[in-house]
């Protein structure tokens, strides 16, 4: 006997504008099954999953429920037909109660009160099998995240979801809640209920499917049974190439002394300090990684370095020039002409303008040089061509640099940015959380790219929030405390547990004893 299908699908397609979004998709869910659908960012999972809930209608191809084949007007026509979805972004409404919220626009009666009291007699029914617990009479605004939630899926159960759509539901939850959430994905299946789970993150699928769609650029690429593929298989078939995570690095040579700064201290924007006697040395040929607590003084350790923010005390010596002192400051142009690029912490705050086209963005910066304008008239040609060229050699999807860059996803922003800056063939690049937001596959080639410029001979200051990456990408690692450095240490000398400690602002010497006591 073949198990029954809750949801198929048949060459179903999607386009906007030039993007495929969804390029024929067709899988088969199992009734009663968790069925993960996985891919980076930008894959196309959210668009497919509109077109099941009907709020997106496909261009082509073929949506079968239980069987039947159907077209959903709304989302009123999937909910009847027993399709339910709980979004990325919730849909309650603050003020009200998490009661009224779920009977909100199927109220059966015109008096509230008594269509409260009917629908709370069902929901208290579902409650007990399934296992909830939500305080119903608390308006929804004084409640955690994870609880709201559970509210959307009492609801979807509420107007009779057979299936539930959750998309990216651990993206805004904490680690304890995400248990909760696996917890009630096993109770839902063990009522009979179809789960259509997704994410990006590939240790959720191993812990909560039955069977795994891969998508990836909008096509589907694989389905497994969870049981029969691994964590590695899949993140290789998300990002369809081998996922090396060691990069080969040269041994580090004695190089020039590229970056230094000497004592420097400077302020916040509130004017309190920020920066505290900082020394630091970074030399050609090598990563100097920053760690550290967001917020303890390495956004403004990067301002200061590139131009944008003043030393109060100390000096900031590039390729022996001073740069930055009391009474010296270089701005970020002449800071450029210098050598030194710049990939900024905030990507859209200072990195890029969204509304502009990817290939405007590309001149960013440098739209008065010789290779992008001559006589104050735009080469557009050069510029074209110059797009099309990072777009090739940083694998930038879609290949389409006449999009707005907003559109693209954070890895693809990344990668543009990044293309941009490098091809300044610069002697020094400050990089701030080089893959914040970015998708596995960008992030191999972003780390793949920081180690090719370093054995080439670069001098690069990383500052990021994740200990794994600079672990992987350093040579050395010094750790920021309230505006302090704490210590600076040989990667191989590294661990989290060191690191850790010392990014709660414990000293080297201290971290040595801590072990023993
Ligand atoms: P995922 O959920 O896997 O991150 P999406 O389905 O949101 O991916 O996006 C797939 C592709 O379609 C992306 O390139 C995205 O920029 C594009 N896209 C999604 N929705 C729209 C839209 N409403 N208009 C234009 N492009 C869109
Ligand atoms: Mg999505």
């Amino acid at each position: 006997m073949t198990k029954a299908l809750a949801i198929e699908t048949r060459d179903l397609s999607k386009r906007f504008g030039e993007v495929r979004a969804n390029d024929r998709i067709s899988m088969q869910i199992a009734s009663g099954s968790v069925h993960g659908i996985v891919g980076e960012n930008g894959a196309g999972k959210s668009t497919l999953l509109k077109m099941l809930f009907g709020l997106y209608t496909p261009d082509d191809g073929e949506i079968l429920v239980d069987g039947e084949s159907i077209k959903f007007a709304d989302p009123a026509a999937a909910m009847a037909k027993g399709v339910g979805m709980v979004h990325q972004h919730f849909m309650l409404v603050e003020p009200f109660t998490v009661l009224e919220n779920i009977i909100l626009g199927a109220e059966g009666s015109r008096n509230l009160d008594e269509a409260k009291d009917a629908a709370r007699v069902v929901l208290l029914e579902l409650e007990k099998k399934f296992g909830f617990n939500l305080p119903l009479d608390e308006p929804v605004e004084n409640l955690a995240v994870g609880v709201r939630q559970r509210a959307e899926i009492l609801k979807a159960l509420y107007k009779g979801a057979e299936t539930l759509i959750l998309d990216e539901p651990t993206a805004v939850l904490t680690p304890q809640e995400c248990d909760q959430l696996f917890a009630l994905v096993e109770l839902l299946k063990g009522q009979g209920k179809t789960v259509l789970f997704v994410t990006h993150k590939l240790h959720e699928i191993m812990a909560v499917t039955d069977d795994v769609t891969v998508i990836r650029a909008g096509k589907v690429v694989a389905t497994r049974k969870t049981t029969e593929t691994s964590a590695e298989e899949l993140a290789e078939l998300m990002v369809g190439a081998k996922v090396v995570r060691e990069v080969a690095r040269e041994k580090h040579k004695e190089h020039k002394l590229r970056l230094a700064l000497k004592s420097v201290s400077c302020t916040n924007d509130q004017k309190q300090t920020a920066l505290k006697a900082i020394s630091l040395e970074v030399y050609d040929g090598e990563v100097l990684g920053i760690a550290g607590v967001a917020g303890n003084g390495q956004t403004e350790l990067l301002e200061v370095i590139t131009g944008l923010r003043d030393v109060s005390a100390g000096s900031i010596e590039m390729s022996d020039v001073i740069v930055n002192a009391h009474g010296v400051s270089t701005d970020p142009i002449s800071l450029r002409c210098m050598g030194m690029a710049h990939v900024a912490e905030d990507r859209l705050k200072t990195g890029v303008v969204e509304s502009m086209s990817a290939r405007d963005n590309i001149m960013l910066g440098y739209q008065r040089e010789p290779d992008f304008s001559k006589h104050g008239i735009l080469k557009l040609k050069d510029i074209a061509a110059k797009a099309d060229e990072y777009f090739e050699s940083q694998d930038v999807r879609p290949r389409n640099p006449s999009l707005p860059i907003g559109s693209f996803s954070g890895g693809n922003q990344q990668k543009i940015v990044i293309a941009r800056e490098i091809a300044r063939n610069p002697q020094l690049m400050v990089i701030g959380q080089p893959t914040r937001g970015v998708d596995i596959g960008a992030v191999t080639k972003i780390h793949d790219q920081i180690t090719e410029l370093r054995n080439a001979g670069k001098a690069l200051l990383v500052v990021s929030a994740d200990l794994d990456e600079l672990l992987a990408i350093s040579d050395r690692i010094a750790v920021m405390c309230e505006g302090e450095v704490i210590g600076v240490m040989p990667v191989e000398e590294a661990d989290e547990r060191t690191l850790g400690l010392m990014m709660a602002g414990q000293r080297l010497d201290q971290t040595a004893n801590a072990g023993s006591v």
